[in-house]
């Protein structure tokens, strides 16, 4: 007998995010409990407003589907059954927690990376004013940080990179703009940030509006996010981007992101594993997709104010998993 248990939660986050779209300073995010023969599986998803997910609407998907979970419905029907977002991603996370728990092992054990090793992650600024962006910078490297990244928007885009390059001459930088730069700016910029040493440009247009990035030769590689969600996705963007970021909210769960990371792979695109706000439960859920990627981006839970149950350490640029 399996038993869904779904309830939302509050975290206050430490320091305001804030990225070309939005500034939080909370957030809220769903968990799914799965219990059966005395374990249980967990899963957490949280929802963008971007992709037109709310709380309500993420647990009204889970509600709607609990009889079918209830009653044993697999990883694979479940891709079936709902559609890629948030929702799927706590239901499947859950599924993978369970199905592991139930064999005596863990997703990472079962699936890479080695257990407790360490990973480089990206340490992510938020836009604010110049000095402000250096002022950030220079406390993630003090922290640690060895790879920065830079949210922006369409202002003050190389003055911004100037002041976080003058604070970290040696860091490894990657950029998102999280598609707010106008296509006229596209090739200026680009240039400028090869210049500073820039080693990825993450969603620079709009998706769907994308289509610029077909024409010009990229002096730093280009990633797809908001415009890359699902396996379905990536072949059109191999001749506009040279990498995907994966996240589990966006995929709708771990099995359609290793089924996105084989087939990205297949098409000689690389992979950045990525995340949007959460606790360290849902970086853990993500981390087997860490195996495939050249850029880990699973800084979440080091903006919020505390993490109930942390299942990760973050410590001197890295992430592992606690043993
Ligand atoms: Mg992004």
């Amino acid at each position: 007998m399996r038993t869904l248990k779904r309830y939302s939660r509050s975290w206050l986050l430490d320091r305001p995010f804030v990225i070309a779209r939005s500034r939080s300073t909370e957030i809220e995010v769903v968990r799914v409990e799965l219990h059966q023969d005395g374990m249980v599986g967990v899963g957490e998803s949280k929802p963008t407003s971007r992709y037109g997910h709310s709380i309500e609407s993420i647990l009204a998907e889970i509600d709607d589907i609990t009889a079918e979970i209830e009653g044993g419905l697999d990883r694979q029907q479940l891709l079936e059954a709902l559609p890629a977002g948030p929702a799927r991603n706590a239901l499947d996370c859950a599924l993978w927690s369970l199905e592991c728990a139930l064999e005596g092992t863990t997703p990472t054990a079962r699936l890479g990376p080695v257990p407790g090793s360490a990973i480089v992650t990206a340490h992510t600024i938020s836009i604010a004013t110049p000095e402000e962006m250096a002022d950030a910078t220079r406390r993630e490297l003090a922290g640690g940080a060895r790879l920065l990244k830079i949210k922006l928007d369409d202002d003050r885009v190389i003055e911004r990179m100037q002041a976080v390059r003058a604070a970290a001459p040696e860091a490894r930088l990657i950029i998102d703009a999280n598609e707010a730069w106008p296509a006229s700016q596209l090739e200026a910029w680009c240039h400028a940030l090869a210049e500073l040493g820039v080693e990825m440009i993450e969603q620079p247009l709009p998706a769907g509006e994308d289509a610029a990035l077909a024409t010009f030769a990229h002096p730093v590689p280009i990633c797809a996010d908001e415009s890359c969600h699902t396996r379905d996705d990536i072949e059109a963007l191999g001749d506009r981007y040279d990498m995907v970021n994966i996240k589990l909210d966006k995929s709708g769960g771990l099995t359609e992101a290793l089924a996105m990371a084989a087939l990205a792979a297949e098409c000689d695109m690389a992979i950045m594993v990525g995340c949007m706000l959460g606790t360290s439960m849902a970086m853990r859920a993500a981390l087997p997709v860490a195996a495939y990627a050249s850029i880990v981006d699973l800084d979440g839970p080091i903006w919020l104010a505390e993490d109930d149950e942390p299942a990760l350490d973050y410590s001197d640029g890295t992430v592992r998993e606690t043993t």
